[in-house]
Formats: C-alpha cells, sequence, structure tokens
C-alpha cells in the first residue's frame, strides 16, 4: 500500500490538527498556513484523490460536503461572504492528492486569483 498523504495522516489521527467540524462522512480543520483570517479545509473520509475523480455515485456525498461548509461558515461568522476554492491537478496548485475544499473568509477576497 502506498505511503498515506498528510490528510489520509490527520484523518487515522497520527498527526495533529485543529479540528472544528466531524462527522462519519467528513472533517473541517483549520489550514495549517492559512490565506486568511478563516481558512478551513474541508475533506470526505473517502479516498477521491481529486475532483477529476468524483464519480456519480458520490452526489450524496458532495452535497453533504456542501452543506458542512455552509453550516461551518456559518459557525465561523462568516456572514459578510467567503469563498470555496478547489484546486484540481498540478495546473491547479493542488498539492495534496486528496480532495479539499479550502473555506475562506474573514477578510475582503480579491479577484481574480492568481
Ligand atoms: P492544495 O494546494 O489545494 O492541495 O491545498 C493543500 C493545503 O493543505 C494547503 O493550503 C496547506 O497549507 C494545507 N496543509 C498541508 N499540511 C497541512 C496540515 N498538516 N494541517 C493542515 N493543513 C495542511
Amino acid at each position: 500500500m502506498s505511503e498515506k498523504n498528510v490528510f489520509q495522516k490527520i484523518m487515522a489521527g497520527e498527526i495533529p490538527a485543529d479540528i472544528v467540524y466531524e462527522d462519519e462522512e467528513c472533517l473541517a480543520f483549520r489550514d495549517i498556513a492559512p490565506q486568511a483570517p478563516t481558512h478551513i479545509l474541508i475533506i470526505p473520509r473517502k479516498a477521491i484523490r481529486s475532483v477529476a475523480e468524483l464519480e456519480d455515485e458520490d452526489g450524496p456525498l458532495i452535497a453533504h460536503l456542501w452543506k458542512v461548509i455552509r453550516e461551518v461558515a456559518e459557525q465561523s461568522g462568516l456572514g459578510e461572504g467567503y469563498r470555496v476554492v478547489v484546486n484540481c491537478g498540478r495546473d491547479g496548485g493542488q498539492e495534496v492528492d486528496h480532495l479539499h475544499y479550502h473555506l475562506l473568509g474573514g477578510r475582503s477576497l480579491q479577484w481574480p486569483p492568481g
């Protein structure tokens, strides 16, 4: 079996994380290098490497992740707005090969991104 990536180690409890929400299907924890006052990563427990590898059967899981994103945003006081980013592949800037949503907020975010 290939070595676990950093998010798989967090899910296994092998390295610490500042977890703000978890349930049977997903986990949300603070990014170790925050790009905004609030920067939380939401990940499915299911081993999905990226958006590019999603399958039709993942529909209910994705709907659940968006529900969790909304709830975590609300609990984090992001009533003025926020941004959700999903990097995919090398050109998309994805560094960890496990599907994750970046929830960013707490300041006015610029557009377009780099
Ligand atoms: P991406 O570039 O979209 O793959 O995002 C990976 C994110 O994981 C980056 O924002 C990193 O700062 C974050 N990250 C890497 N290692 C950790 C860790 N141990 N705990 C929390 N966040 C991490």
